[in-house]
């Protein structure tokens, strides 16, 4: 793999990453919002792509939309030979999670939070999107292994519950099923990397745990990054299952 994006939604996640990397801003991508970071590993270019700030909120541009505006002009753009989804997410007890795990996609990426009950737009609206096999690296490198979930809500209601156990998903973001979404429909082999901030079934609530573990998170998720990339970099698309 000699060309791989990394499509990140927040600057804190991404910062460890940027650092170790030494990844340089990259210009020429406005108008748009997102920012670019890009590096050369082993002879491989590298492409850390921020969704970027919001114009209008200042906040970090995190869920679906800008998620795969980002996945879409990286693709168009930067031509890369995987795309992989980074940052933190939600975990559960119940699935055995705990914070700091890294986990990489396995089987599928799902939306839970699509509800179509019209002929064919339900699985339209699941998404189900396939993800590199991935087994092998997770075994080598330590990571764990799950299904990936997606909303735009960092909390989960009773509605989300439901099509979450339906999936058996392990893992839930706000960004990754997008990012999926655009590499299935431009035929880019996608896999999702995500480190574990908080867990949804503990008593506290999400956001005073995603709060207090980002940090430490983002550090996990850098290292496994690089593990990653040092994987990925001497393989071919075939090599991974
Ligand atoms: N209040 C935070 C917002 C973070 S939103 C802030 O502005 O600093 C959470 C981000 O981390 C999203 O990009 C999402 O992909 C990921 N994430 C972490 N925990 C999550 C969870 N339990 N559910 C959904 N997304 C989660």
């Amino acid at each position: 793999m000699k060309r791989i994006a990394v499509v990140m939604a927040m600057s804190a996640e991404a910062s460890p990453v940027l650092t170790a990397l030494s990844a340089e801003a990259a210009t020429g991508v406005a108008p748009l919002v997102v920012r670019w970071f890009t590096s050369t590993r082993h002879r491989s270019e590298i492409l850390i792509a921020l969704n970027g700030r919001d114009r209008r909120f200042g906040v970090d541009s995190i869920g679906t939309e800008p998620a795969a505006l980002n996945t879409y002009v990286a693709i168009d753009r930067f031509r890369p030979d995987v795309v992989i989804s980074a940052g933190t997410a939600g975990g559960w007890e119940r699935a055995g999670g705990a914070i700091g795990d890294v986990y990489v996609s396995d089987g599928c990426v799902v939306h839970h939070d699509r509800r179509i009950a019209l002929e064919g737009f339900r699985e339209y609206g699941i998404g189900a999107y396939p993800v590199l096999p991935a087994r092998q690296m997770a075994a080598t490198l330590g990571l764990r292994t799950g299904i990936v979930t997606t909303s735009n809500s960092l909390d989960e209601n009773d509605d989300d519950r439901l099509l979450i156990s339906a999936s058996g998903a392990a893992v839930k973001d706000m960004e990754a099923a997008a990012v999926a979404y655009v590499c299935e429909q431009l035929s880019v082999p996608f896999l999702a990397l995500k480190a574990i901030t908080d867990l949804v079934d503990h008593p506290t609530a999400t956001a005073d745990q995603f709060n207090a573990n980002l940090s430490m998170a983002s550090k996990r998720l850098s290292e496994k990054l690089l593990e990653v990339l040092d994987w990925l970099i001497p393989r071919e698309r075939g090599d991974m299952s």
